[in-house]
């Protein structure tokens, strides 16, 4: 098999997906599974829906477009602000997207109008992680235009935390989203269908038992994909961290000092390391480098560290035995490292062929 690869199992992303989907079924909660780290991958987002998420998200429209293209049939949310640029392919494409500004959301009904579609669009407030988001006192004004505009349909509300500042969600920043919910339906008579609540860091608060109030959505990517809440990388109790591997070849194995030789300037990347005199190791070299994945977010196996990388290698220390040319070593990805290695056009994308089901199998 042609390497480097990730190898995905599809049962445990299945298994991860359904047990979300279930715990939080228990608060009132539906999932739109995240689609962005898989590249819009057809058999990870099959797999999604038939774990039961009630719809797909994707920050990208090409994402979109290519899961369509597949045959995968889903509501589909662009969970990224469209560019104005594109509003066409979004209202053909995404059935709803996540909204912040008026101008996007004008050319959007525009967009509808040219192809007698409705838009679904969702609003998203800034509640303090400072990335996208209306501030909460505009809200009104942005609800109330949405609302008189043609070819859309306002669907809700959400938010976003923990991504640009590590904001956690918690009581008070949930209970000020119910309620701008609850003020917009008194204010404007609309039902606000959808409160989207957040992404995988909202999962501890979500499960703690608090009241969710009006929140029934959450966008989760990483969690399924990865088996870890994101406020501290932990394992989520019940999941697998370990649906998707990174798989790469070696290339040279050999005894070398740790020391290097001679006078010592810049590295590639420009730093200027510092080393170790530890006498000699058995220093290996596989065939990946930081154009495929990002190597600080790579767990190696037992008895392998990770020393240095470059653009295309990968250089390692295996403590316990000399390694053969040609062998493969298998290593666990944090967020960063999966979504660069899924991105690589070097990297093949390979689902292990035993968890792929027929579409409409019932599993469990
Ligand atoms: C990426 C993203 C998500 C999913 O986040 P995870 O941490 O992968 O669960 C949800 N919402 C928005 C707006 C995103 O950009």
């Amino acid at each position: 098999m042609s390497a480097p690869r990730l190898e995905i199992d599809l049962d445990k992303i299945f298994h991860n997906a359904r047990t979300l989907v279930e715990r939080l079924a228990d608060c009132g909660i539906s999932v739109t599974g995240v689609t962005k780290a898989a590249l819009g991958s057809p058999d990870i987002a099959a797999t999604l829906l038939r774990a039961g998420v009630s719809g797909l998200g994707d920050s990208r429209i090409e994402n979109i477009e290519t899961m369509r293209s597949a045959g995968v049939s889903a509501p589909f949310t662009l969970i990224r602000s469209p560019m104005l640029s594109q509003t066409d392919e979004v209202v053909r494409n995404a059935g709803v997207s996540l909204n912040t500004e008026i101008d996007v959301i004008r050319e959007l009904s525009r967009a509808g109008q040219r192809a007698g579609r409705v838009h679904g669009i969702v609003l998203m407030v800034e509640l303090g992680d400072l990335r996208e988001g209306i501030m909460p006192e505009d809200l009104p004004k942005v609800v109330g235009e949405t609302l008189c505009l043609p070819n859309l349909v306002f669907k809700g509300i959400g938010c976003n935390l923990a991504c640009r500042s590590g904001v956690s969600p918690d009581a008070e920043n949930m209970a000020e989203l119910s309620a701008l919910a609850v003020a917009i339906e008194t204010e404007f008579g609309a039902t606000v269908e959808v409160v989207s609540g957040g992404n995988s860091a909202n999962l501890a608060w979500a499960l703690s038992g608090a009241d969710t109030g009006r929140i029934n959505d959450l966008r989760l990517g990483e969690s399924v994909l990865l088996g870890r809440e994101t406020l501290h990388r932990e394992p989520i109790d019940g999941l697998h961290t370990d649906a998707i591997a990174l798989v790469a070849e070696v290339i040279e194995s050999k005894s070398k000092p740790t020391q290097p030789r001679g006078e010592i300037a810049q590295t590639a990347f420009g730093e200027t390391p510092t080393a170790i005199d530890r006498g000699s190791i058995s220093q290996v070299i596989l065939a990946i480098g930081i154009q495929d994945t990002d190597p600080d977010g790579l767990s190696p196996p037992h008895g392998i560290e990770i020393l240095a990388a470059s653009s295309d290698h990968l250089i390692v220390e295996s403590r316990d035995a000399r390694v053969a040319i040609g062998a493969e070593m298998k290593f666990q990805l944090n967020y960063s490292a999966l979504v660069r290695a899924m991105t690589s056009p070097f990297v093949q994308n390979v689902v292990k062929p035993e968890t792929r089901r027929p579409a409409g199998f019932a599993q469990d």
